[in-house]
């Protein structure tokens, strides 16, 4: 489809056809696990990559094709690859870069799970994960060493608000010549275009804005195309003969579509992280209204963070869409339509009012979730973060009296109303 159309038109047609059998207007959910071959030498030609085509569901669906292409239309990729939970996507976007021995220099700033899994689990494999401030680009030079293979962060860090930079970190991935992945997911491609900063890579959790409403977990990994795998040596599973595929070169047999290739053929093959065509079809749904909900999440975001600043029982709001941000100044480049539907506020009253806070709400949900259309809220200390030491939590703004809010797309003065009367039981 014309990338010339529009992001509204995009995330209702990109990748989507009316069905080749029925007509179906609406992407069918192909639910099934394989797929007839016309004769044994097409079969042949599937195996050997010559022709694309369906195999068996935990490589290729086309249910979750459509959704590929259209998450990857949205971002401004050439191929995406789907796949069963947005964790499930980090480790799909470092496997075909890594080997044990490797590191990736990631930002202090981060979902709680991806810090455990980047800190403890990955360790596993042989690989590590080096954390610093991404505000401080010297620190972030120089925790880049030979055996780098990528550079990490998210657009709008969950759950402190903190907005990276992204231009001036792609600078620096780009000098030393490892690739950025963004996780993209508090943001959505509507909010951010990671690519169009230099992103080699983005991560999505499809599990939360992209769905949009709670009901299916899944991931993405997003391929700019951009990068340069053969440039430096560093990526021998793309560059050099790959002993998992019969010696297949991907980059030269691929060219800018060789990660994507590498992540179906291998990745997916062998790690089975697949996302199924039922979570593909409430995420498409989800996205045909992506613009419209983030229109509103931001909208909202704002009206309930600048009550919330005001109110005498709040310390303080992290949200960089309000002036006193000290990334305020970061959303016109970085997210031009706004700083996204998620924040944390720090209540007075420290750990026990938190605790009562989340207790008191009625129209907000206390779930470990964002993303939803429904507002959510979560004390992340005691919950999220609580396997964080003290030092990870400041950091990843998860003190003991900060409380993280997703705001949703309901009436905003109910949501203020609701946290009105929540906040009255913290005084007592
Ligand atoms: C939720 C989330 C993840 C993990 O995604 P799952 O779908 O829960 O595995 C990763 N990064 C961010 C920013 C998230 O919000």
């Amino acid at each position: 489809m014309s990338d010339n159309f529009g992001f509204d038109t995009l995330q209702i047609h990109a990748g989507a056809r009316p069905d080749p059998a029925t007509g179906a207007r609406q992407t069918p959910i192909y639910q099934t696990t394989a797929y007839v071959f016309r004769d044994a030498d097409h079969a042949a030609a599937l195996f050997n990559l010559q022709e694309v085509g369906y195999i068996y569901s935990r490589l290729t669906n086309p249910t979750v094709a459509v959704l590929q292409e259209r998450i990857a239309t949205l971002e401004g990729g050439v191929g995406a690859v789907c796949c069963s939970s947005g964790h499930a996507a980090q480790i799909m976007a470092l496997f075909p870069l890594m080997a044990p021995g490797c590191n990736v220099v990631a930002s202090t700033r981060l979902y709680g799970g991806t810090v455990t899994q980047f800190s403890q689990t990955i360790k596993r494999f042989g690989w590590s994960a080096t954390f610093v401030d991404f505000d401080d680009l010297d620190a972030v030079r120089r925790a880049i060493d030979e055996n780098t293979r990528a550079v990490f962060c998210e657009s709008i860090a969950n759950p402190g608000g903190y907005i990276t930079d992204l231009d001036a970190i792609s600078s620096i991935s780009d000098e030393a010549g490892v690739p950025l992945i963004v996780d993209n997911t508090s943001a959505t491609p509507y909010l951010c275009r990671p690519i169009e900063h230099g992103a080699s890579l983005v991560v999505h959790s499809t599990t939360k804005y992209l769905t949009g409403n709670g009901t299916v977990t899944g991931g993405a990994v997003v391929d700019s195309g951009k990068f340069d795998w053969s440039a430096l040596g560093k990526f021998p599973s793309l560059s050099e003969p790959e002993p998992a595929y019969h010696g297949l070169k991907f980059h030269e047999t691929f060219g800018p579509l060789a990660f994507t290739f590498h992540s179906i053929a291998i990745g997916l093959r062998d790690l089975g992280m697949t996302m199924n065509p039922q979570a593909a079809h409430y995420t498409l749904m989800g996205i045909e209204t992506l613009s419209l909900r983030m229109e509103r999440h931001v909208e909202n975001a704002v009206k309930v963070a600048t009550w919330l600043e005001n109110d005498p029982r709040v310390d303080f709001v992290t949200y960089a869409g309000l002036p006193s941000s000290p990334y305020h100044n970061r959303v016109e480049t970085i997210c031009p339509k706004g700083a996204g539907g998620l924040f944390t506020f720090a209540v007075k009253g420290g750990y026990e009012a938190c605790v009562k806070l989340v207790d008191s709400v009625e129209i907000f949900s206390h779930v470990a979730n964002l993303g939803d259309t429904r507002s959510l809220i979560i004390h992340s200390a005691s919950t999220t973060h609580r396997q964080l030491s003290p030092e990870q939590q400041e950091a990843a703004g998860a003190a003991p009296n900060m409380v993280r809010v997703s705001i949703g797309i309901e009436d905003a003065d109910d949501l203020i109303a609701d946290l009105d009367q929540a906040l009255s039981k913290t005084a007592t």
